[in-house]
């Protein structure tokens, strides 16, 4: 969503009497919330990545609103909305969307280098936008509280940018709010965002920013894998990811998030002229779909292996097998879910597929079997993007494995136990088995035959080749 361009708003003055007055097109239920908010006598504004994303002229994802109200207050104003987190949030539900209203907060206690101890609701916007970590997310656009709210009086809503915050997003800028090295001291997860925030919005570092990110790359150390995780998954949904990881690697994040991808650099690579395996998984990821995340993170990932299973002679060897280890490792260690890692985890194993034109259907079959159906589809996109990522063009071999493919989950052909025309208590109740391990040995067998040949699929032929079975068992 948030690359949907949206007409670039004016910031021009409503009047001369009103010279800061700022018009800005968000949306109504937005407007409806601020009106609420100050109707209620409180302060509020739009802010933080929502606000840059307006300016931006970019559809925002989430829409993140602050006031001097406190949480009991906004909830009050609200009914039936949330009271999320300590930090104060709470979220308010229309037409299906939410919205985040957060009190004027000031953080204190950075122990860890991680999140605030201690926060403190209160203040003014301007210190709340202090706490901000980039100039453009630390921009406000709202009203202050009403002195007085008479019937009909309609709030003046200005920028709120102490910062510079306009200027870096016309010079599309990331600049650290105030000092760098002491805000990723605090948090170093800034510096991820930073990289993430450069790529996303194909925006540069400011060079004092980027150098504080490389004197303090090693605090990342001391961050969680959950927050790792959701600003790599943000990261690798630009449209070229590229720009962000090859920062990564240059800032020295690399080293302390992903080692074994750290190791990628300098790993000969025999595809193009100049490039090497680091250059290669960068390509690969770049040419994977930006909407496809689990064949972005399998194409990342594809060759985590390699550095490791480099032989002497230049091969390497079952870098796929070791790779998929590495890379569920990796993945687990930033806490993503269970199925995503199992996922990206199989697509790294089976991305050296190959695949011959004189394949029988039944081969074709036990292809689709292998690699089960529902990564049929994400396998032949990571193998199209890791070609892609050694400058082969489109494969006809692949098109064609496709297309065979296709053609025979559109016959419906059975490739797993359940598509079987008999199951366990089938057997069971007509050929008189007893309940046991044996049953499931059968009916693997019947599968593999199917899949030979599908014809075999129906009732009494499958019956009486589990009676032959049995006969020749015993
Ligand atoms: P996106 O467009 O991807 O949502 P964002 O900048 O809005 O990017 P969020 O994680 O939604 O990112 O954060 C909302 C706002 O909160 C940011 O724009 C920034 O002002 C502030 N913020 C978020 N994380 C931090 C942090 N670690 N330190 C300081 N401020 C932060
Ligand atoms: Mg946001």
């Amino acid at each position: 969503m948030a690359d949907v361009p949206v007409p670039r708003p004016k910031l021009t003055p409503q009047s001369a009497r009103e010279a800061t007055a700022v018009e800005l097109h968000v949306p109504k239920a937005v407007l409806d919330l601020l009106d609420t908010l100050w109707a209620g006598g409180h302060a509020a504004y739009v802010v933080g990545g929502s606000l840059r994303d307006v300016l931006l002229a970019r559809r925002p994802h989430d829409w993140d609103l602050t006031t001097d109200a406190l949480p009991e207050r906004i909830q009050e104003l609200f009914p039936g909305s949330n009271y999320e987190n300590k930090f104060g949030t709470v979220a308010v539900r229309r037409g299906g969307d939410e919205y985040e209203i957060t009190p004027f907060r000031v953080d204190h206690d950075y122990a860890d280098h991680r999140r605030p101890h201690r926060v403190e609701f209160g203040g003014a916007i301007e210190d709340d936008l202090a706490r901000r970590d980039f100039t453009v997310n630390a921009m406000a656009w709202g009203a202050p509280a009403p002195d007085d709210v008479a019937a009909g009086s309609r709030p003046i809503r200005t920028l709120v940018d102490p910062f510079g915050g306009t200027a870096d997003v016309d010079a599309r800028l990331l600049r650290a709010v105030g000092e760098p090295t002491r805000r990723f001291e605090e948090d170093a997860l800034r510096m991820i965002r930073a990289v993430r925030l450069a790529a996303t919005l194909d925006f540069t570092i400011e060079p004092a920013t980027l150098a504080a990110i490389r004197g303090s790359a090693s605090l990342a150390a001391h961050l969680s894998g959950e927050r790792i995780a959701i600003e790599l998954e943000r990261l690798l949904t630009a449209e070229r990811p590229s720009v962000g990881l090859r920062l990564m690697h240059e800032t020295g994040l690399l080293a302390v998030v992903a080692p074994d991808l750290a190791e990628q650099p300098g790993v000969p690579q025999n595809k193009i002229a100049g490039e090497d395996l680091w250059d290669h998984t960068l390509r690969a990821v770049d040419a994977a779909a930006s909407d496809r995340p689990a064949v972005r993170l399998a194409a990342l990932l594809h060759d985590i292996g390699k550095p490791q299973a480099l032989t002497e002679d230049g091969h390497f060897f079952d870098h796929d097998r070791v790779g998929a280890e590495m890379a569920a490792a990796f993945l687990s260690r930033l806490h993503v879910p269970r199925s995503v890692v199992d996922r990206v985890h199989d697509l790294v194993e089976q991305h050296m597929f190959s695949y011959e034109a004189n394949w029988s259907d039944a081969a074709v079959r036990r292809f689709m079997n292998r690699v089960g159906i529902s990564a049929l589809d994400e396998l032949f996109e990571l193998r199209e993007a890791d070609n892609a990522g050694s400058g082969i063009p489109r494969q006809a071999g692949l098109t064609e494995l496709r297309r065979r493919v296709a053609e025979q989950l559109e016959a419906g052909v059975a490739l797993s136990l359940r598509q079987l025309a008999v199951n366990g208590d089938d057997l069971i109740r007509e050929l008189r088995l007893t309940p046991g391990p044996h049953v499931g040995r059968i009916l693997d067998d019947l599968l593999d035959a199917v899949i030979a040949d599908s014809a075999l699929n129906d009732r009494p032929t499958l019956l009486l080749m589990a009676q032959s079975m049995l006969e020749d068992a015993s």
